[in-house]
């Protein structure tokens, strides 16, 4: 289990990754409910929610490594 930098809760990996489907463009689709990830300086990084990622996203630095 991975763990969200923002809020500390529990993501399920698995679920976050797996592919639910494919858009008209080609580009894989995920459950929205199953949470999001975001590469970040060489880590994958797994968050519960689209909000806790926007979080980290304006401000990475002040949710890792603490
Ligand atoms: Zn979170």
């Amino acid at each position: 289990m991975a763990q969200c930098p923002v809020c500390k809760n529990t993501v399920n990996e698995d679920a976050n990754k797996a592919q639910t489907g494919m858009t008209p463009g080609g580009a894989k689709e995920v459950d929205p409910a199953a949470g999001t990830r975001q590469f970040h300086d060489g880590t994958w990084y797994y968050f519960d929610t689209i909000e806790c990622r926007n979080k980290f996203t304006r401000d990475p630095d002040s949710f890792i490594a603490q």
